[in-house]
């Protein structure tokens, strides 16, 4: 819980009424907007807090102190932090029961990003969407990709043209990874703030970019759908849920393909029945 003070100097009581009443009406017509600013969320913070009043008890005219103490809920709070280690999601309240994972979907949106959006939020669930910006040229995929964000999932950073970062010059990794957060942020309004590096290869410089961007650069914990042997629903599933390397924390990696896809429904079925938390990637603290 945090606390802001504001003083306020005013002339009549009406205008602190006025201010109030400004306050509210923001309030109300910007509740629906996502983490998009700072001014949405100052508002956001506003709209679930409890303002208190403290007046000096001077006559009618004369100048009082307005004291107006806001008490903000922790929804703005990060509640997790990522391992740099091991990619893993970790409560900052190192007192917090229950075992947590994060889903990530790469290479997003081929063909079956909206629908694989669709059966997280059927579920309840969340997923950062990391997006290649080859994805995104047509009016189509812009729209598809809006889509998915409009949905409530955060979009990641996957680069420009997906190719390995190492063998890129800085001027060109720079190209991948700016070019791709203009775009973004053009269709969605936000800015990434996850950056994932195609085949988790990064270079000192583009971690360095990274991190000068406010942005958090991820790899990840364990993931199978590239496998040969797990190219199909029921044996993903599977090996998902059932990994000896999922453990508290894991940072699961899955793609936009087909039988991905289709395994979506019984992997976040099997991670629930296993008593995880299938986190919300909003709630990690980035820097
Ligand atoms: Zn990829």
């Amino acid at each position: 819980m945090m606390k802001k003070t504001l003083f306020l100097m005013i002339g009549q009581s009406v205008i602190l009424l006025f201010f109030l009443a400004s306050c509210s009406t923001m309030d109300s017509e910007t509740s629906d907007v996502k983490e998009t600013s700072d001014v949405s969320e100052i508002t956001e913070k506003e709209n679930k807090s409890d303002e208190k009043l403290v007046e000096d008890s001077t006559e009618d005219g004369e100048e009082q102190v307005e004291e107006i103490t806001i008490e903000e809920e922790s929804e703005e709070i990060p509640l997790y932090t990522l391992n740099n280690t091991n990619w893993t999601v970790e409560p900052i309240d190192k007192e917090a029961e229950g075992k947590l994972v994060l889903l990530t979907i790469d290479d997003a949106p081929d063909k079956f990003s909206l629908e694989m959006a669709k059966t997280l939020k059927d579920n309840k669930v969340k997923a950062i969407f990391f997006v290649n910006g080859h994805f995104i040229q047509s009016e189509e995929k812009k729209k598809l990709l809006k889509e998915i964000y409009d949905l409530g999932f955060p979009i990641g950073n996957h680069t420009m043209s997906h190719s390995n970062l190492k063998n890129l010059s800085e001027k060109d990794q720079y190209k991948e990874i700016i070019e791709l957060n203009h775009q973004i942020e053009a269709i969605t309004g936000e800015k990434p703030k996850f950056f994932r590096a195609p085949f988790g290869s990064n270079t000192d410089y583009s971690k360095k970019l990274v991190a000068e961007q406010g942005m958090l650069l991820m790899n990840w914990s364990y993931g199978y759908d590239w496998e040969e042997d797990y190219m199909n629903k029921d044996a993903l599933a599977d090996i998902m849920v059932n990994t000896p390397l999922l453990t508290n924390g894991s940072n699961l990696l899955m793609h936009d393909r087909e039988w991905t896809n289709k395994a979506l429904p019984k992997i976040i079925e099997g991670l629930k029945s296993k008593g995880y938390t299938i986190i919300d990637p909003t709630k990690i603290k980035i820097s």
